[in-house]
């Protein structure tokens, strides 16, 4: 069976063919710069071809149908026809808080998705325009939304409740959702099943780090905390966005005569590496570089980084009251044993220690203390994980 799996921002649309009688992607790519003359379409496919190329892409509809084309194409393409597409998988960002799981889209799981405008202005709307361009490309098919916050909200209370006024909260709907759910949700079962465990029989504190970072304490397959808040500017510090802050440093700045929209965007867009650093990337990878070449500031911006994992990884360890892995993943997580021995090396009294060639060599488990805790590098596969909820929604 055949699922092609949807990832709609507001500047690209990527996407993903699986082929889930075998679990393995067939091509993928994204559609960069849409609703641009420069809209640019990058594909591959598992025979190893690649190729880019300028698209017209002034819509959805029109970013999709270029990635249909590709598909079918004579000479790159992986199927015959977009007949053999059985179910589509959309990811969503927010799907508040009575959404737990994943949904078959119906227009009661459109409205939901609608009703979360407010709280995640940035990614639902062109979530939303993603799906109901594929409902007009593809009407017969039909497509589930797998939702970012899904997986946090089996949180307690003690852990998603913000303490101000209960009426403000709830009228505003003002509480921790939590997001990158599916890649947390991922790592730990995949975590888990190469430590020969059972998700339901572990405690695991998972840390996705790429150009959006974010922590989670898994206790037993459930969620007990996790960083990112009503929005995901809360919690580690990121390539952009500040993470934890004051919340008075917001009154201060707008007192001091900044709008709130000037102060969401300093933060947002901004802060966190490339406001730390002053070298115009919040790459990690340029970051790293910088601080190695004598950049006082690109080196402080590492220690700030570092030090808020360091934090929040005590915490969440005291959260579960010890844990069995901590399992790093995204783009920083996966490939950077640079950061994740500056991290690990801080954290020795909790009994993790890493194995220097394995974690340069980026292997699964990078710890070398059979008795504590271990220390895992998971890559993440969010497209995949989208594509087994589609297929376990639709049998
Ligand atoms: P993602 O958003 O998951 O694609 O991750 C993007 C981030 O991963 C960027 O900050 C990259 O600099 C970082 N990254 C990718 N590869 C490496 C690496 N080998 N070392 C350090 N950072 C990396």
């Amino acid at each position: 069976m055949k699922i092609l799996v949807i990832n709609a921002g507001s500047s690209s649309v990527k996407f993903t063919l699986f082929d889930m009688d075998q679990d393995v992607w067939l091509a993928k790519g994204q559609i960069e710069r849409m609703k641009t003359p420069a809209a640019i379409l990058k594909y591959s496919n598992h025979r190893g071809q690649k190729f880019e190329k300028n698209v017209v892409a002034n819509s959805y509809e029109a970013a999709i149908s270029a990635a249909c084309l590709a598909l079918c194409d004579n000479e790159h393409g992986v199927i015959g026809s977009l007949d053999v597409i059985k179910g589509i998988g959309h990811r969503v960002v927010h799907g508040g808080a009575e959404v737990t799981g994943s949904l078959r889209i119906s227009e009661e799981v459109k409205q939901t998705i609608l009703d979360c405008y407010e709280v995640a202005p940035l990614h639902n709307p062109p979530n939303y325009e993603g799906i109901e361009a594929c409902e007009f490309l593809f009407p017969e098919v039909p497509m589930v939304a797998v939702f970012d916050t899904a997986f946090h909200q089996t949180m307690p209370a003690a852990s998603y409740t913000y303490a101000i006024p209960a009426n403000v909260a709830a009228q505003h709907k003002l509480r921790r959702y939590g997001f990158h759910g599916t890649s947390h949700n991922y790592v730990a079962l995949a975590g888990a099943k190469a430590l020969g465990r059972d998700v339901k029989d572990v405690k695991l504190i998972t840390v996705h780090l790429g150009n959006g970072c974010s922590i989670t304490a898994i206790n037993q397959g459930r969620v007990a905390d996790t960083s990112m808040g009503v929005t995901p500017l809360e919690g580690l510090v990121m390539g952009t966005r500040s993470g934890d802050i004051d919340p008075a440093l917001v009154l201060f700045l707008c007192r001091a005569g900044y709008s709130a929209e000037d102060v969401d965007k300093m933060l947002n867009k901004s802060s966190g590496l490339l406001g730390l650093a002053g070298i115009g990337s919040g790459d990690m990878r340029d970051i790293i570089a910088a601080a190695d070449g004598g950049n006082a500031a690109a080196k402080l911006a590492l220690d700030v980084f570092v030090h808020r994992l360091q934090k929040y990884i005590g915490a969440y360890a005291a959260v579960l009251n010890g844990f069995d892995a901590l399992i790093f993943t995204g783009g920083i997580g996966e490939n950077s044993g640079r950061i994740r021995g500056m991290v690990c090396e801080k954290l020795t009294y909790l009994g993790l220690e890493l194995d220097a060639a394995k974690n340069r060599a980026n292997e699964i488990i990078i710890s070398r203390n059979a008795a504590g805790p271990k220390a895992m590098a998971v890559p993440t596969n969010e497209e995949l994980m989208i594509a087994r909820e589609t297929m376990r929604l639709l049998s």
